[in-house]
């Protein structure tokens, strides 16, 4: 039996907004929908919303007695819009949170209609297959020297920082984690959550962990210990000294390259040299990569270190289903039903390949270096460093109360700056929009050195 395309809405006795996802029904909701995102960012007009958390209108009722019928999606959607903060507005630029392509947003819209569930193959055969091609070529591209690499799925860095630490359990026992003071907080979380010591804290000089320090922690742990390295911190976009790192031989090694994995689509791939040696690596794809949240990548430089994760359930992975053929996908992720976000990453790959998203990568880190050039030239403003992935972490000389600022900017909805503690507390531009060029940056400094006056 074939489903026409333009199958109709719901059963007469179902409510009109009941229709499934048929292309028909969705083609009818998505121009009212893309109609709504557009008036509700003219509505906001700028980065964020004026007025902070209590200006936000709130839909008049979200769970009503009688829904109010398909017109609610473009409710929602303008609500929303009207209320974000838009990464495609160049002054939204506190965070690692970047603008979406317009081919990943529509490869998702797929992956929703169909709903594929990655848990096992009668769920999603084409999808599955997919995910393995995306999963093949992004771990060939963080280990191209490796015999056997692998990779996962994952929901982004956290996820992917607690898969390192999992597998090093695994393999080697109850394992120390030992990670510099500038790696990001999901690895003692991690590390809480598999009953593990809390991570021994090595100190970090401009960001990056002293070797000589881990040095000395390494010697000072008794058992096996496990390294995290950044590849990219999130205060400052640093890169760790992978190479010094390496060298010192943990019994395992993550490097969180969340963020500076994006250098492996560029000629600059150089700059993560050392991370070949890692056990683990992670990659966010949401980051450099501009994929709808969430696109994460959790690589093995070996294969075979992700048999720990094997899981069996009967009704998803039964042996003999198994022995006749039928991949086995409960051990590719610790969740059960999975949305398919290898579906965006696949369309995103294909329609811009490496030199595609290498030149994405390269625009912001240009803009980054012209940036922070601009620094240097006002007098009235103090970079922190040269930046060396996209973070641009500065503030206004002399007195200046900087998180008082930072938030006057959010309120008046003029501009939306991260904040950085490296020794005081810094303003931080983490630029992801690859369209941007310093220009646009210009006036924003400007602003920010003026409200200091
Ligand atoms: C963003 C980031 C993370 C966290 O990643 P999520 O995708 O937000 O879970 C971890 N480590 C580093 C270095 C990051 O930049």
């Amino acid at each position: 039996m074939s489903v026409p395309h333009d199958a109709p809405a719901a059963p007469a006795q179902l409510p009109g907004a009941a229709s499934l996802a048929t292309p028909g029904a969705v083609r009818g909701l998505i121009g009212p929908l893309l109609d709504a995102l557009a008036d509700g960012a003219a509505a906001r007009g700028g980065p964020l919303p004026a007025g902070g958390p209590d200006a936000l209108g709130p839909l008049a009722e979200v769970l009503p007695e009688h829904g109010v019928g398909v017109g609610a999606v473009a409710e929602v959607a303008r609500l929303l819009a009207a209320g974000s903060a838009d990464p495609a507005d160049p002054w939204c630029a506190a965070h690692l949170h970047c603008p979406p392509l317009a081919v990943a947003v529509a490869a998702d819209l797929a992956a929703s209609a169909l709903n594929p569930s990655m848990d096992s193959w009668d769920q999603a055969p084409s999808a599955s297959a997919l995910e393995r091609q995306v999963t093949d070529a992004l771990a060939r591209l963080c280990y191209p020297d490796a015999a056997e690499p692998d990779a996962l799925i994952t929901t982004g860095g956290s996820d992917s920082n607690l898969h390192g630490l999992l597998l090093a359990r695994e393999k080697h026992g109850r394992i120390t984690p030992v990670c510099g003071r500038n790696a990001h907080h999901s690895v003692a979380r991690a590390a809480w959550l598999l009953g593990l010591p809390a991570p021994l804290l090595v100190d970090c000089a401009d960001d990056r962990v002293r070797p000589a320090a881990l040095a000395a922690a390494l010697a000072s742990v008794e058992g096996p210990v496990a390294v995290v390295a950044t590849a990219g911190t999130t205060n400052s976009g640093s890169i760790d000294p992978l190479p010094e790192i390496a060298a010192l031989g943990a019994d395992w090694l993550h490097v969180d390259a969340a963020y500076g994995g994006g250098l492996l689509f560029t000629a600059d791939r150089g700059l993560l040299a050392g991370m070949e040696a890692a056990d683990s690596v992670a990659l966010d794809l949401h980051k450099f990569g501009w994929q709808p949240i969430a696109a994460g990548l959790f690589a093995v430089r070996e294969a075979a270190d992700l048999r720990a994760m094997a899981a069996s359930a009967d009704y998803l992975n039964a042996d003999d289903d198994t022995e006749a053929g039928l991949p086995d996908l409960l051990g590719r992720s610790l969740r059960t039903s999975r949305r398919p976000d290898a579906v965006k990453i696949a369309a995103t790959l294909r329609a811009l390949g490496r030199h595609g998203l290498g030149a994405l990568v390269e625009a912001c880190r240009t803009t980054a270096a012209r940036v922070a050039d601009a620094v240097e030239a006002n007098p009235e403003l103090e970079l922190w460093a040269r930046p060396e992935l996209s973070t641009v972490v500065f503030r206004p000389t002399g007195e200046c109360d900087v998180a008082a600022l930072r938030r006057r900017l959010l309120d008046e909805g003029r501009a939306v700056l991260g904040r950085a503690r490296l020794g005081g507390l810094w303003l931080k531009l983490t630029l992801l929009h690859p369209h941007t060029t310093a220009a646009d940056y210009l006036p924003l400094l400007d602003l920010v050195a003026k409200a200091a006056r």
